[in-house]
Protein backbone atom coordinates (compact mmCIF):
# COMPACT_ATOMS: atom_id res chain seq x y z
CA UNK A 1 0.00 0.00 0.00
CA UNK A 2 1.35 3.25 -0.73
CA UNK A 3 2.64 5.57 1.95
CA UNK A 4 0.03 8.46 2.17
CA UNK A 5 2.45 10.73 3.13
CA UNK A 6 4.18 10.08 -0.07
CA UNK A 7 1.30 10.71 -1.66
CA UNK A 8 0.77 14.63 -0.10
CA UNK A 9 3.97 15.23 -1.55
CA UNK A 10 3.96 13.92 -4.61
CA UNK A 11 0.58 16.22 -4.65
CA UNK A 12 2.01 18.90 -3.65
CA UNK A 13 5.21 18.89 -6.17
CA UNK A 14 2.76 18.21 -8.93
CA UNK A 15 0.41 21.03 -8.00
CA UNK A 16 3.11 23.31 -7.79
CA UNK A 17 5.22 22.73 -10.89
CA UNK A 18 2.28 23.06 -12.84
CA UNK A 19 1.03 26.61 -11.41
CA UNK A 20 4.23 28.18 -11.27
CA UNK A 21 3.22 31.38 -10.03
CA UNK A 22 3.64 34.49 -12.41
CA UNK A 23 5.45 36.84 -9.51
CA UNK A 24 5.07 40.54 -9.85
CA UNK A 25 8.28 41.13 -11.02
CA UNK A 26 8.05 39.07 -14.27
CA UNK A 27 5.20 41.26 -15.02
CA UNK A 28 7.09 44.31 -13.88
CA UNK A 29 9.92 42.88 -16.08
CA UNK A 30 7.81 41.89 -19.20
CA UNK A 31 5.66 45.70 -19.45
CA UNK A 32 9.30 47.20 -19.16
CA UNK A 33 10.55 44.85 -22.32
CA UNK A 34 7.43 46.01 -23.71
CA UNK A 35 7.41 49.89 -23.05
CA UNK A 36 9.02 50.88 -26.37
CA UNK A 37 6.29 49.44 -28.30
CA UNK A 38 3.29 50.18 -26.43
CA UNK A 39 4.73 54.17 -26.84
CA UNK A 40 5.27 53.55 -30.45
CA UNK A 41 1.66 52.25 -30.77
CA UNK A 42 0.35 54.92 -28.92
CA UNK A 43 1.87 57.54 -30.52
CA UNK A 44 0.95 55.82 -34.01
CA UNK A 45 -2.95 55.91 -33.08
CA UNK A 46 -2.32 60.06 -31.57
CA UNK A 47 -0.98 60.80 -35.24
CA UNK A 48 -3.79 58.68 -36.65
CA UNK A 49 -7.33 59.60 -34.46
CA UNK A 50 -10.60 58.98 -35.54
CA UNK A 51 -13.93 59.58 -34.49
CA UNK A 52 -16.86 57.54 -32.56
CA UNK A 53 -18.01 54.48 -34.84
CA UNK A 54 -15.04 55.85 -37.78
CA UNK A 55 -12.04 53.69 -36.04
CA UNK A 56 -11.43 51.95 -39.19
CA UNK A 57 -7.50 52.40 -38.83
CA UNK A 58 -7.58 52.13 -35.30
CA UNK A 59 -9.30 48.62 -34.62
CA UNK A 60 -7.60 47.50 -38.08
CA UNK A 61 -4.20 47.89 -36.11
CA UNK A 62 -5.87 46.56 -32.74
CA UNK A 63 -7.19 43.14 -34.87
CA UNK A 64 -3.90 42.71 -36.64
CA UNK A 65 -1.88 42.88 -33.35
CA UNK A 66 -4.23 40.39 -31.94
CA UNK A 67 -3.89 38.13 -34.80
CA UNK A 68 -0.25 37.70 -34.39
CA UNK A 69 -0.40 37.03 -30.99
CA UNK A 70 -2.19 33.61 -32.29
CA UNK A 71 -5.93 35.16 -30.95
CA UNK A 72 -8.77 34.59 -32.52
CA UNK A 73 -10.21 37.38 -33.48
CA UNK A 74 -13.95 39.23 -33.87
CA UNK A 75 -14.17 42.18 -35.51
CA UNK A 76 -17.06 44.63 -36.48
CA UNK A 77 -18.92 44.54 -33.27
CA UNK A 78 -21.16 47.48 -32.17
CA UNK A 79 -19.54 48.74 -36.21
CA UNK A 80 -15.78 49.10 -35.51
CA UNK A 81 -15.41 46.95 -32.18
CA UNK A 82 -12.51 44.32 -31.60
CA UNK A 83 -13.02 41.81 -29.15
CA UNK A 84 -10.44 38.34 -28.36
CA UNK A 85 -9.96 36.09 -25.56
CA UNK A 86 -6.89 34.80 -24.30
CA UNK A 87 -7.50 31.54 -23.14
CA UNK A 88 -4.76 30.47 -20.29
CA UNK A 89 -3.49 26.42 -20.24
CA UNK A 90 -4.98 26.60 -16.19
CA UNK A 91 -8.47 26.18 -14.92
CA UNK A 92 -9.55 29.88 -13.84
CA UNK A 93 -12.16 32.47 -13.98
CA UNK A 94 -13.00 34.68 -17.01
CA UNK A 95 -11.87 38.06 -17.30
CA UNK A 96 -13.04 41.21 -19.06
CA UNK A 97 -10.33 44.31 -19.10
CA UNK A 98 -11.57 47.23 -21.96
CA UNK A 99 -10.28 49.97 -24.09
CA UNK A 100 -11.95 52.69 -25.48
CA UNK A 101 -10.78 53.51 -29.10
CA UNK A 102 -12.66 56.86 -30.42
CA UNK A 103 -10.90 60.76 -30.88
CA UNK A 104 -12.85 64.03 -30.39
CA UNK A 105 -13.60 66.58 -32.96
CA UNK A 106 -11.06 68.91 -31.29
CA UNK A 107 -7.97 70.88 -33.25
CA UNK A 108 -4.60 69.50 -31.50
CA UNK A 109 -2.75 72.47 -29.99
CA UNK A 110 -0.01 70.87 -28.45
CA UNK A 111 3.46 70.78 -29.99
CA UNK A 112 4.31 67.29 -29.43
CA UNK A 113 5.44 65.47 -32.30
CA UNK A 114 3.28 63.10 -33.50
CA UNK A 115 0.46 65.64 -33.00
CA UNK A 116 -2.74 65.00 -34.97
CA UNK A 117 -3.40 67.02 -38.05
CA UNK A 118 -6.39 64.76 -38.86
CA UNK A 119 -9.30 66.12 -39.69
CA UNK A 120 -13.12 64.62 -39.76
CA UNK A 121 -16.72 64.93 -40.30
CA UNK A 122 -18.84 65.78 -37.37
CA UNK A 123 -22.50 67.08 -37.29
CA UNK A 124 -22.33 67.78 -41.10
CA UNK A 125 -19.02 70.23 -40.68
CA UNK A 126 -15.23 69.47 -41.20
CA UNK A 127 -13.09 69.45 -37.72
CA UNK A 128 -10.18 68.50 -36.39
CA UNK A 129 -9.85 65.23 -34.76
CA UNK A 130 -7.81 64.73 -31.38
CA UNK A 131 -7.34 61.86 -29.27
CA UNK A 132 -7.92 64.65 -26.17
CA UNK A 133 -9.22 61.67 -24.09
CA UNK A 134 -5.84 59.66 -24.01
CA UNK A 135 -8.19 56.31 -25.94
CA UNK A 136 -5.00 56.04 -27.73
CA UNK A 137 -3.43 55.39 -24.43
CA UNK A 138 -5.68 52.94 -23.09
CA UNK A 139 -6.15 51.30 -26.79
CA UNK A 140 -2.12 50.62 -26.48
CA UNK A 141 -1.95 49.60 -22.96
CA UNK A 142 -4.73 47.04 -23.66
CA UNK A 143 -2.54 45.77 -26.76
CA UNK A 144 0.16 45.60 -24.32
CA UNK A 145 -1.33 43.67 -21.64
CA UNK A 146 -2.58 41.70 -24.44
CA UNK A 147 0.63 40.31 -25.62
CA UNK A 148 2.10 40.00 -22.12
CA UNK A 149 -0.72 38.01 -21.37
CA UNK A 150 -0.65 35.64 -24.54
CA UNK A 151 3.11 35.14 -23.95
CA UNK A 152 1.84 33.73 -20.16
CA UNK A 153 -0.38 31.52 -21.28
CA UNK A 154 0.97 28.08 -20.55
CA UNK A 155 0.99 29.26 -16.92
CA UNK A 156 -1.98 31.68 -17.02
CA UNK A 157 -5.25 30.43 -15.25
CA UNK A 158 -8.87 31.21 -16.44
CA UNK A 159 -9.58 33.27 -19.78
CA UNK A 160 -9.14 37.18 -20.33
CA UNK A 161 -12.04 38.34 -22.88
CA UNK A 162 -10.64 41.73 -24.37
CA UNK A 163 -12.79 44.42 -25.36
CA UNK A 164 -11.86 47.02 -27.58
CA UNK A 165 -14.65 49.62 -27.70
CA UNK A 166 -15.30 52.37 -30.14
CA UNK A 167 -17.37 55.56 -29.28
CA UNK A 168 -17.17 55.79 -25.72
CA UNK A 169 -17.59 59.53 -26.37
CA UNK A 170 -20.84 59.43 -27.78
CA UNK A 171 -22.44 58.75 -31.42
CA UNK A 172 -22.74 60.49 -34.50
CA UNK A 173 -26.66 61.65 -34.30
CA UNK A 174 -28.97 58.74 -35.81
CA UNK A 175 -26.36 55.91 -34.80
CA UNK A 176 -25.82 53.31 -31.94
CA UNK A 177 -23.13 52.11 -31.09
CA UNK A 178 -20.36 52.21 -27.85
CA UNK A 179 -20.76 49.55 -24.93
CA UNK A 180 -24.55 49.62 -24.69
CA UNK A 181 -24.57 48.38 -28.64
CA UNK A 182 -21.57 45.59 -27.76
CA UNK A 183 -23.31 44.62 -24.99
CA UNK A 184 -26.55 43.69 -27.28
CA UNK A 185 -24.44 42.11 -29.82
CA UNK A 186 -23.68 39.67 -27.80
CA UNK A 187 -20.75 40.77 -26.34
CA UNK A 188 -20.92 38.29 -22.85
CA UNK A 189 -22.21 35.20 -24.64
CA UNK A 190 -18.56 35.55 -26.40
CA UNK A 191 -17.29 34.43 -22.75
CA UNK A 192 -18.76 35.20 -19.33
CA UNK A 193 -16.79 36.89 -17.05
CA UNK A 194 -16.74 36.92 -13.74
CA UNK A 195 -15.27 40.19 -13.45
CA UNK A 196 -14.20 43.30 -15.53
CA UNK A 197 -11.87 46.21 -15.41
CA UNK A 198 -10.38 48.98 -16.80
CA UNK A 199 -9.14 52.56 -16.66
CA UNK A 200 -8.87 55.70 -18.08
CA UNK A 201 -5.84 58.65 -18.04
CA UNK A 202 -6.31 61.87 -16.55
CA UNK A 203 -4.89 64.98 -16.44
CA UNK A 204 -6.02 65.71 -12.99
CA UNK A 205 -3.81 63.06 -11.24
CA UNK A 206 0.40 63.45 -11.48
CA UNK A 207 2.04 60.51 -12.97
CA UNK A 208 2.49 57.70 -10.69
CA UNK A 209 -0.66 57.85 -9.42
CA UNK A 210 -4.01 56.21 -9.98
CA UNK A 211 -7.29 56.78 -8.48
CA UNK A 212 -10.46 54.63 -7.30
CA UNK A 213 -13.12 54.45 -4.81
CA UNK A 214 -15.68 52.00 -3.89
CA UNK A 215 -19.21 52.15 -4.81
CA UNK A 216 -19.71 54.79 -7.46
CA UNK A 217 -17.07 56.79 -9.10
CA UNK A 218 -18.88 58.33 -11.86
CA UNK A 219 -21.90 59.80 -12.56
CA UNK A 220 -25.35 58.64 -14.75
CA UNK A 221 -25.36 60.97 -17.51
CA UNK A 222 -28.80 62.14 -18.98
CA UNK A 223 -29.33 64.37 -21.97
CA UNK A 224 -32.46 66.66 -22.77
CA UNK A 225 -33.78 68.85 -24.88
CA UNK A 226 -36.36 71.31 -23.66
CA UNK A 227 -38.83 73.01 -26.85
CA UNK A 228 -40.63 76.44 -25.43
CA UNK A 229 -43.25 77.32 -27.61
CA UNK A 230 -44.82 80.74 -28.13
CA UNK A 231 -46.46 83.07 -30.39
CA UNK A 232 -44.38 85.06 -32.68
CA UNK A 233 -44.60 88.81 -33.41
CA UNK A 234 -42.74 91.83 -33.64
CA UNK A 235 -40.35 92.73 -30.95
CA UNK A 236 -41.70 96.17 -30.55
CA UNK A 237 -45.20 94.50 -29.41
CA UNK A 238 -44.47 91.75 -27.01
CA UNK A 239 -48.59 92.12 -26.11
CA UNK A 240 -49.69 91.33 -29.38
CA UNK A 241 -47.92 87.38 -29.03
CA UNK A 242 -46.06 85.18 -26.29
CA UNK A 243 -42.21 85.47 -25.88
CA UNK A 244 -40.97 82.23 -25.42
CA UNK A 245 -37.18 83.36 -24.88
CA UNK A 246 -38.03 85.32 -21.42
CA UNK A 247 -40.24 81.88 -20.70
CA UNK A 248 -36.93 80.28 -21.41
CA UNK A 249 -34.75 82.20 -19.73
CA UNK A 250 -36.88 81.55 -16.11
CA UNK A 251 -36.81 77.74 -16.98
CA UNK A 252 -33.34 77.78 -17.12
CA UNK A 253 -33.66 79.72 -13.38
CA UNK A 254 -36.00 77.94 -12.08
CA UNK A 255 -34.39 74.65 -12.81
CA UNK A 256 -31.01 75.39 -10.47
CA UNK A 257 -33.57 75.22 -7.80
CA UNK A 258 -33.98 71.11 -8.59
CA UNK A 259 -30.22 70.64 -7.16
CA UNK A 260 -30.00 73.35 -4.27
CA UNK A 261 -33.83 72.82 -2.98
CA UNK A 262 -34.80 69.60 -4.09
CA UNK A 263 -32.29 66.69 -3.79
CA UNK A 264 -30.50 65.43 -0.46
CA UNK A 265 -27.28 66.80 -1.03
CA UNK A 266 -25.58 65.58 1.89
CA UNK A 267 -26.21 61.94 0.18
CA UNK A 268 -24.74 63.05 -3.04
CA UNK A 269 -23.85 65.42 -5.46
CA UNK A 270 -26.02 66.00 -8.96
CA UNK A 271 -25.60 68.43 -11.70
CA UNK A 272 -28.42 70.43 -14.00
CA UNK A 273 -26.57 72.45 -16.84
CA UNK A 274 -28.16 74.10 -19.96
CA UNK A 275 -25.45 74.63 -22.15
CA UNK A 276 -27.30 75.72 -25.64
CA UNK A 277 -30.08 78.03 -26.08
CA UNK A 278 -31.51 78.51 -29.68
CA UNK A 279 -34.09 80.95 -30.32
CA UNK A 280 -34.33 83.88 -32.75
CA UNK A 281 -33.05 85.08 -35.80
CA UNK A 282 -33.15 89.03 -35.49
CA UNK A 283 -33.18 92.26 -32.76
CA UNK A 284 -36.89 93.16 -33.57
CA UNK A 285 -38.55 89.89 -33.86
CA UNK A 286 -40.13 87.71 -30.89
CA UNK A 287 -39.42 83.93 -32.03
CA UNK A 288 -42.23 81.24 -31.81
CA UNK A 289 -39.69 78.48 -30.35
CA UNK A 290 -36.74 78.40 -27.82
CA UNK A 291 -34.78 75.11 -28.12
CA UNK A 292 -32.59 74.13 -24.83
CA UNK A 293 -30.19 71.37 -24.96
CA UNK A 294 -28.64 69.94 -21.59
CA UNK A 295 -27.57 67.52 -19.26
CA UNK A 296 -27.95 66.26 -15.93
CA UNK A 297 -25.33 64.19 -13.61
CA UNK A 298 -27.02 62.06 -10.52
CA UNK A 299 -25.35 59.21 -8.43
CA UNK A 300 -28.49 57.25 -7.92
CA UNK A 301 -31.90 56.11 -10.04
CA UNK A 302 -33.83 57.55 -7.27
CA UNK A 303 -32.23 61.34 -7.88
CA UNK A 304 -32.43 60.95 -11.52
CA UNK A 305 -35.72 60.34 -11.58
CA UNK A 306 -36.31 63.18 -9.59
CA UNK A 307 -34.65 65.61 -11.44
CA UNK A 308 -36.22 64.17 -14.69
CA UNK A 309 -39.91 64.53 -12.72
CA UNK A 310 -38.60 68.16 -11.35
CA UNK A 311 -37.14 69.13 -14.57
CA UNK A 312 -40.42 68.20 -16.52
CA UNK A 313 -42.94 69.77 -14.14
CA UNK A 314 -40.82 72.84 -13.80
CA UNK A 315 -40.58 73.75 -17.54
CA UNK A 316 -44.29 72.62 -18.13
CA UNK A 317 -45.33 75.08 -15.01
CA UNK A 318 -43.06 77.98 -15.75
CA UNK A 319 -43.89 77.94 -19.44
CA UNK A 320 -47.96 78.13 -18.39
CA UNK A 321 -47.17 81.17 -16.06
CA UNK A 322 -46.10 82.93 -19.62
CA UNK A 323 -48.67 81.63 -21.40
CA UNK A 324 -46.01 79.40 -23.44
CA UNK A 325 -46.29 75.71 -23.50
CA UNK A 326 -42.94 73.44 -22.48
CA UNK A 327 -41.83 69.89 -24.04
CA UNK A 328 -39.21 68.03 -22.16
CA UNK A 329 -37.24 65.37 -24.29
CA UNK A 330 -35.02 62.86 -22.83
CA UNK A 331 -32.26 61.30 -25.10
CA UNK A 332 -32.96 57.70 -25.68
CA UNK A 333 -29.51 56.33 -24.19
CA UNK A 334 -28.37 57.56 -21.00
CA UNK A 335 -25.07 56.67 -19.22
CA UNK A 336 -25.52 54.85 -15.59
CA UNK A 337 -23.94 55.56 -12.67
CA UNK A 338 -20.53 53.77 -13.13
CA UNK A 339 -20.62 51.87 -9.92
CA UNK A 340 -17.17 49.88 -8.61
CA UNK A 341 -18.01 46.84 -6.73
CA UNK A 342 -16.96 46.95 -3.26
CA UNK A 343 -15.71 43.87 -2.50
CA UNK A 344 -13.60 43.43 -5.97
CA UNK A 345 -12.45 47.22 -5.39
CA UNK A 346 -10.69 46.26 -2.16
CA UNK A 347 -8.57 43.33 -3.65
CA UNK A 348 -7.54 45.57 -6.46
CA UNK A 349 -6.64 48.12 -4.32
CA UNK A 350 -4.27 45.88 -2.64
CA UNK A 351 -3.16 44.82 -6.16
CA UNK A 352 -2.36 48.28 -6.76
CA UNK A 353 -0.46 49.29 -4.11
CA UNK A 354 1.64 45.95 -4.18
CA UNK A 355 2.03 47.06 -8.34
CA UNK A 356 2.78 50.87 -7.32
CA UNK A 357 3.42 51.47 -3.78
CA UNK A 358 0.86 51.98 -1.32
CA UNK A 359 1.48 56.12 -1.37
CA UNK A 360 1.07 55.93 -5.17
CA UNK A 361 -2.74 54.44 -4.62
CA UNK A 362 -5.27 57.07 -3.90
CA UNK A 363 -8.80 57.63 -3.10
CA UNK A 364 -10.75 59.59 -6.01
CA UNK A 365 -13.65 61.79 -5.37
CA UNK A 366 -17.50 61.36 -6.82
CA UNK A 367 -16.71 62.57 -10.28
CA UNK A 368 -19.46 63.97 -12.43
CA UNK A 369 -18.10 63.05 -15.70
CA UNK A 370 -19.51 59.87 -17.13
CA UNK A 371 -18.29 56.94 -18.95
CA UNK A 372 -20.38 54.42 -20.96
CA UNK A 373 -18.13 51.57 -19.66
CA UNK A 374 -20.68 51.97 -16.82
CA UNK A 375 -23.27 49.25 -18.96
CA UNK A 376 -20.64 46.53 -18.89
CA UNK A 377 -20.04 47.12 -14.61
CA UNK A 378 -23.83 46.97 -14.41
CA UNK A 379 -23.74 43.61 -15.91
CA UNK A 380 -20.47 42.09 -14.47
CA UNK A 381 -18.85 43.06 -10.95
CA UNK A 382 -16.06 45.83 -12.03
CA UNK A 383 -13.80 48.13 -11.19
CA UNK A 384 -12.35 51.46 -12.78
CA UNK A 385 -9.49 53.22 -12.14
CA UNK A 386 -7.97 56.56 -13.17
CA UNK A 387 -4.44 56.64 -13.83
CA UNK A 388 -2.03 60.17 -13.67
CA UNK A 389 -0.08 61.31 -16.63
CA UNK A 390 0.46 64.92 -15.77
CA UNK A 391 4.09 65.17 -15.36
CA UNK A 392 5.99 65.82 -12.02
CA UNK A 393 6.85 69.42 -13.47
CA UNK A 394 3.47 70.66 -13.78
CA UNK A 395 0.64 71.42 -11.38
CA UNK A 396 -2.00 68.84 -12.15
CA UNK A 397 -4.84 70.99 -10.85
CA UNK A 398 -3.62 73.81 -13.84
CA UNK A 399 -2.76 71.52 -16.35
CA UNK A 400 -5.06 70.85 -19.80
CA UNK A 401 -8.61 69.12 -18.63
CA UNK A 402 -9.10 65.98 -20.87
CA UNK A 403 -10.91 67.01 -23.94
CA UNK A 404 -9.25 70.20 -23.80
CA UNK A 405 -6.75 71.11 -27.26
CA UNK A 406 -3.97 70.93 -25.19
CA UNK A 407 -4.47 67.69 -23.42
CA UNK A 408 -0.83 66.14 -23.05
CA UNK A 409 -0.11 62.73 -21.72
CA UNK A 410 2.72 61.69 -20.34
CA UNK A 411 4.08 58.49 -21.61
CA UNK A 412 5.56 57.82 -18.37
CA UNK A 413 1.78 57.51 -17.25
CA UNK A 414 1.27 54.67 -20.06
CA UNK A 415 3.84 52.14 -18.47
CA UNK A 416 2.06 52.64 -14.80
CA UNK A 417 -1.27 52.29 -17.12
CA UNK A 418 -0.56 49.22 -18.27
CA UNK A 419 1.35 47.74 -15.36
CA UNK A 420 -1.85 48.28 -13.14
CA UNK A 421 -3.96 46.47 -15.68
CA UNK A 422 -1.26 43.84 -16.15
CA UNK A 423 -1.22 43.03 -11.63
CA UNK A 424 -4.88 43.84 -11.09
CA UNK A 425 -5.51 41.00 -14.02
CA UNK A 426 -2.89 38.63 -13.23
CA UNK A 427 -3.52 38.73 -9.65
CA UNK A 428 -7.11 38.17 -9.99
CA UNK A 429 -6.73 35.37 -12.53
CA UNK A 430 -4.34 33.56 -9.98
CA UNK A 431 -6.12 34.22 -6.78
CA UNK A 432 -9.97 35.00 -7.62
CA UNK A 433 -11.74 36.84 -3.90
CA UNK A 434 -14.12 34.20 -3.24
CA UNK A 435 -17.77 36.04 -3.50
ZN1 LIG B 1 -13.67 61.86 -22.91
ZN1 LIG C 1 -12.38 59.24 -22.20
Amino acid sequence: MKSPCVFVIACTLGSAAARAEIDDAELDAAAASLNARVIEWRRDFHRNPELANREVRTSAKVAEHLRALGLEVRTGIAHTGVVAVVEGKLPGPTLLLRADMDALPVTERTDVPFRSSATGEFRGRTVGVMHACGHDAHTAILMGTAEILAGLRDRLPGKVLLVFQPAEEGVPEGEEGGAPQMLDEGLLAIAKPEAAFSLHVGSSLPTGTVALRSGPLMAGSDFFRIVVTGRQTHGSRPWSGIDPIVAASSIVVAAQTIVSRDLDLTAAPAVVTVGAINGGVRHNIIPAEVEMLGTIRTFSDKDRKEVIERLGSIANGVAAAHGATARLEMSPAPNPVLVNDPALTGTVTESLKRALGADAVRTSTLLTVAEDYAHIAEAVPSVYWWVGVTPASQDPSTAPDNHSDLFYVDEAGIDVGLRSLLHVAVDYLQAPPSR
